[in-house]
């Protein structure tokens, strides 16, 4: 995207955040729904005898349809706890709610079905498929949970899906670009996409500016911020740059392996 389209998105999204943001967020006085929830959460590694403590009991509580950010150094354990969110890794002790069930505890079916169709992640590096372009790229979780028959028979209606999607993040222009052909904020861009293609209620981004300059960082933020306003989305991001947290509606902090006061 130019430098003066993007900057004309930006200005429109920025006119109509201002508008709009107050009005989709609930008023103070409105209980807020919690979306996710994490109640004495531990979890170490070990490295042959030694146990690695990484997260010592860690109770957080993400609103729905805000903006979290959870910040830490480097190897304060966002990660781990990131992962635990998606169910991609099991505690070893405490729960994780999602919509007031447990779901740490689920067979692995039921959390892969969690996976597909409620939790979207993005991480630092974009995982793109170098021959494919921005519109297929977007659709090969599609492709993938779909198997290919049942693809082919969704196929007009999954490609009119993916592309108003590239469209809401600014891709419009895009569609038929291998990553290659794309800026760092612009990949990270199509991985959000292809993140959303399932309509996911959460989005969960693991350092999804860590690998982008300023600009284009601020580029993928934005698009994250439009992304919560316009789709109601849940979002959870972890960063160790705090600079990163200035817009969020709530900002955690991990420290020592537990959320600082
Ligand atoms: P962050 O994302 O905040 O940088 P991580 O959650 O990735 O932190 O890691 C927290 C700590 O756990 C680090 O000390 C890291 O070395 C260790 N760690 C992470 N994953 C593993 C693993 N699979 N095996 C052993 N140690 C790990
Ligand atoms: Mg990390």
């Amino acid at each position: 995207m130019s430098k003066f389209s993007m900057a004309a998105q930006q200005a429109a999204s920025n006119a109509q955040s201002n508008a709009q943001s107050d009005a989709s967020r609930p008023p103070l006085s409105v209980v807020r729904k919690t979306a996710m929830a994490t109640h004495g959460l531990k979890k170490s590694y070990h490295k042959g005898k030694l146990e690695v403590p990484v997260l010592k009991g860690v109770d957080i509580e993400i609103e729905e349809a805000r903006f979290t950010t959870i910040v830490g150094q480097s190897g304060s354990g966002k990660s781990t706890l990131l992962h635990l969110l998606a169910t991609l890794d099991a505690p070893d002790d405490g729960e994780i709610h999602y919509n007031d069930q447990r779901i740490d505890n689920l067979p692995a079916r039921k959390k892969e079905t969690l996976r597909n169709q409620e939790f979207g992640l993005i991480f630092q590096f974009y995982h793109l498929l170098p021959e494919l372009t921005t519109l297929e790229n977007v659709l090969v979780p599609r492709m993938v949970q779909d198997g290919v028959f049942r693809y082919l028979g969704n196929r007009r209606k999954y490609r009119q899906t993916a592309t108003e999607i590239l469209e809401l993040v600014g891709l419009g222009h895009r569609l038929t670009h291998k990553p290659s052909e794309l800026s760092g904020g612009e990949m990270q861009r199509t991985a959000i996409a292809r993140a959303l293609i399932s309509n996911p209620r959460v989005l969960l981004a693991d350092e999804p500016t860590g690998n982008l300059d300023e600009e284009n960082g601020s580029e993928v933020m934005n698009t994250l911020q439009l992304l919560r306003r316009e789709k109601n989305l849940t979002i959870v991001m972890v960063t160790h740059d705090a600079g990163m947290a200035r817009d969020s509606d709530q900002i955690i902090r991990l420290v020592n392996g537990k959320v600082a006061s």
